[in-house]
């Protein structure tokens, strides 16, 4: 055998499981791909990048596919260029319309710290890489080819579908898409219910798909600081009374302290599905953890050494964040503080959390005041017509469980949830729980999950848009 053979040989055993033999696309997948290629490629970050860019990207798609000029706006904050697409898809008209809904800009990420261009998409070894290719604009370009196709096969929904596909999730915008049309254009998204790529993802480990999450609730995100302050003086002459000390001595308290676990209808059936693909202690803890009426305290105990995730699917968690103090090498600290950012299960209020911490610090000295306050984020009553036509798909398509989830993380389902707007996290594109690059380097997706998701987003909207009541 030739070096060369040899070389060929050794190269195809190295290909990880995702490889694909390059095939000749379907014309949906094609469009698929070329949407998402266009989109990777115009930078939505908040420092150097436009989503007003890549709305006009998306919207010549959707003209070209056959909506009227009119049901494609782009719009936003005055000023600003990180601008919103909206687009209403016509239906019969019968109920109520859906909202699907993405977010278009990105987290940051800088060419050097990369293997690739972050704004350019990469295929390579089964894998589409990019800025963005999980997080989320994957399901924006699904979005937008499952209405470009349902358009094109001459499709009428039995209400309007609305796409929003919205700036500043990521945080480096100038402002919030959905806040600011919930604010000032509300009629544009006024629906029965949202179905958001964000969150709710197809599960699999290393490559085997295992079950498929719909976020069905979200913790809530508030930040408290607490402060020390205190004369200082030379540090030649240490007094008892230290701003650092006395802060140390609170945080030490505060990490010891565990917030009681509480689990809620979501948490509770959550644990009770995933007991079923477990084996073992793992599979009677989660069994115990999830059964009406209050769960094992021992079992909850186990899970929540196990995982962090699973601990903080049982209950709120505060962490410290940030740590500052002293202002000179030489001079007793004037001045100590710390950033406790915390999670809150949904319902909770933000008093009963301050609270505890005020509670658990135990010490007047330090002062507790919110730097980021709550915005509450209720859990929606289930709609069972939507859970059946998810599972239905699901069934069809993968023939994996589906699980509600309540998300750890908040997204933008908060300010719709807050409007009284019920919101389900479905994404199409499996994630793989040991290869989650979401805000990373080289952040990617499976090539072919990508195609599979476009497929179960398109069944999906299909179903929820075609089912008589
Ligand atoms: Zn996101």
């Amino acid at each position: 055998m030739t070096a060369r053979g040899l070389m060929i040989l050794l190269s195809g055993l190295a290909i990880p499981l995702h490889a694909q033999t390059p095939r000749t696309l379907s014309a949906n997948d094609q469009r698929a791909r070329d949407i998402f290629e266009q989109l990777i490629n115009i930078n939505t970050t908040g420092s150097s990048g436009s989503t007003t860019a890549a709305s006009q990207a998306l919207a010549d798609w959707l003209l070209k596919a056959g909506l009227p000029p009119a049901d494609v706006q782009i719009i936003g904050l005055a000023g600003s260029t990180n601008h919103n697409l909206i687009a209403r898809y016509r239906g019969t008209g019968g109920q109520k319309p859906i909202l699907l809904l993405a977010h278009i800009d990105v987290v940051e990420a800088r060419r050097e710290d990369w293997s690739l261009d972050p704004f350019t998409l990469t295929e390579k070894d089964g894998f589409f890489y990019g800025r963005g290719t999980l997080d989320v604009k994957d399901g924006a370009a699904i979005l937008v080819a499952t209405l470009a196709r349902l358009k094109q096969e001459g499709y009428r929904p039995n209400r309007d579908l609305i796409l929003a596909l919205t700036t500043g999730e990521e945080g480096g915008s100038d402002y919030n898409g959905v806040e600011w049309l919930l604010e000032n254009h509300r009629d544009l998204i006024e629906a029965e219910y949202v179905i958001n790529m964000d969150a709710g993802d197809p599960v699999m480990v290393n490559g085997k798909r295992l079950f498929r999450s719909v976020q069905a609730a979200e913790k809530v995100y508030v930040t408290f600081k607490l402060e020390v302050h205190n004369p200082g003086g030379h540090s030649s002459l240490p007094t008892k009374e230290n701003a650092i000390y006395r802060l140390a001595a609170a945080l030490g308290r505060v990490s010891a302290y565990e917030f009681p676990a509480r689990l809620n209808e979501i948490t509770r059936t959550f644990f009770q599905r995933m007991a079923l693909l477990q084996q073992g202690q793992l599979a009677s803890d989660m069994a115990a953890a999830g059964a009406p009426g209050g769960g094992d305290t021992a079992a909850i105990r186990r899970l929540s050494d196990v995982s962090p995730l699973y601990n903080a699917q049982f209950r709120t968690t505060c962490v410290a964040t940030e740590l500052a103090g002293g202002h000179a090498e030489n001079a007793l600290p004037q001045s100590a503080s710390a950033t406790i950012n915390c999670r809150m299960l949904p319902g909770t209020p933000q008093a009963e959390v301050q609270e505890a911490l005020t509670r658990v610090v135990a010490d007047t000295a330090v002062s507790i005041s919110v730097v980021t306050p709550a915005i509450p984020s209720p859990m929606a009553a289930h709609k069972p017509e939507v859970m059946n036509q998810i599972e239905r798909v699901t069934k069809r398509l993968w023939n994996i469980p589906v699980m509600p989830v309540m998300e750890t993380g908040a997204t933008d389902g908060l300010y719709l949830r807050n409007a009284g707007i019920p919101v389900y996290g479905v994404s199409g594109v499996f994630v793989d729980i040991n290869d989650v690059r979401a805000h990373g380097k080289d952040e990617r997706i499976g090539v072919q999950d990508y195609y599979d998701g476009a497929e179960y987003i398109y069944q999906l909207v299909k179903a929820v848009s075609s089912t008589q009541r």
